[in-house]
């Protein structure tokens, strides 16, 4: 079997959490790493080949996926449809109501190239989706729970940084035990995500800020914290540096049903995420080798998680998978 060769598209969090994880993968090898940057700058950073995007083209033939690590929110929606034109690619797509408009642009550019595109991977959307699926489809009577956290929300701890007199400061979401706990015990709830979330935040005041009105404005801002149970701890810079600077996340996915007899059945998949990067990083690669597997079966076009089978994202073959693994 031969090498699968890779190639990054964007160089930020996930971007490095793949090159980390492709070194923990010996079917695969980086060819290439790409940037809107300049590249011999970020080669100082990266270490290896790193090229502007602009020469992705030259690449076609030398790369057999390309796994995208930008920005949901404005990189993707724009590089993805572009790139799926010209090679097989993998990404991470996170924005959950757009997702359905994000397949048939895909599906559209990869139909016309002859290329796998898989979308939306990553841990929500990509493992707990296929938990979702997974149990839905064995519990058709029952309900859905998914919870967050504890874990960093990097769009939360914007907008603290945003509030004036905040010099610094990170957001928690956390999911309230109490609700988790009459799930587990067999109590089907029906909750808002608002109900099942806490906030806390750890904010660096700067040097005689006003701490109440930081709290205030932070605890009744509208949309991020308003409708939430949110607490505001003021530290120190060194406290901040030393004690949050990961990017931990995780949480779980809960189906609470009935089977046909009768009998209460509760199921529950969970993360707990030292790097919620070098994670993702690892599901994009791992879903790599599948795109690159589907191609070479001659599928062509977007796919999702749900549409992947799982032996596909194994080094190994099925005759091994069934003896180890069934
Ligand atoms: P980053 O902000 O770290 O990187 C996004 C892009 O910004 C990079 O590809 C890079 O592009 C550019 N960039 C990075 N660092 C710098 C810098 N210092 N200066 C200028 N530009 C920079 O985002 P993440 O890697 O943390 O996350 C990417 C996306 O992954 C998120 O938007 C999120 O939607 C998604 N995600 C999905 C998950 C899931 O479960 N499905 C889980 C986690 C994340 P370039 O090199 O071209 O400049």
């Amino acid at each position: 079997t031969s090498i699968i060769k890779v190639g990054i598209v964007g160089y930020g969090n996930l971007g490095k959490g793949v090159q980390q994880a492709i070194e923990q993968n010996p079917d695969m090898e980086l060819a290439a790493i790409f940037t809107r940057r300049d590249p011999q700058q970020l080669a100082e950073i990266t270490g290896t080949v790193t090229e502007h995007i602009s020469a992705a083209e030259q690449y076609i033939g030398k790369i057999d996926v390309m796994i995208l690590c930008g920005g949901s929110a404005t990189d993707l929606p724009e590089q993805t449809p572009q790139l799926a034109r010209l090679f097989n690619t993998v990404d991470s797509f996170d924005t959950h109501a757009k997702i359905p408009d994000f397949f048939a642009e895909v599906d559209k550019a990869a139909q016309e190239g002859g290329t796998v595109s898989v979308i939306s991977t990553g841990w929500d959307p990509g493992m707990f989706s296929m938990n979702r699926l997974l149990m839905q489809s064995i519990l058709p009577e029952g309900e859905d729970y998914t919870f967050w956290g504890t874990g960093v929300s990097q769009g939360h701890s914007d907008a603290i940084r945003r509030v004036p007199g905040v010099k610094a400061g990170v957001q928690y979401t956390v999911p309230v035990q109490e609700v988790i706990d009459s799930i587990r015990g067999g109590e089907t709830p029906q909750l808002t995500t608002r109900e099942k979330h806490r906030r806390e935040c750890y904010v660096v005041a700067e040097e005689g800020a006003d701490r109440e009105a930081i709290t205030r404005s932070i605890v009744e801002m509208p949309n991020y914290f308003a409708d939430y149970d949110t607490t505001v701890n003021f530290i120190s810079e060194d406290e901040l540096a030393a004690k949050h600077s990961g990017m931990p996340h995780g949480g779980f996915v809960i189906r609470s049903g009935r089977t046909g007899g009768g009998s209460k059945q509760i199921a529950e998949f969970g993360l707990k995420l030292d790097s919620n990067p070098e994670f993702t990083a690892s599901v994009l690669v791992a879903y790599a080798r599948a795109a690159f597997r589907l191609k070479h079966e001659g599928h062509k076009g977007a796919k999702t998680v749900f549409d992947i089978p799982l032996g596909h994202l194994s080094p190994k073959s099925a005759e091994t998978l069934r003896r180890e693994l069934l």
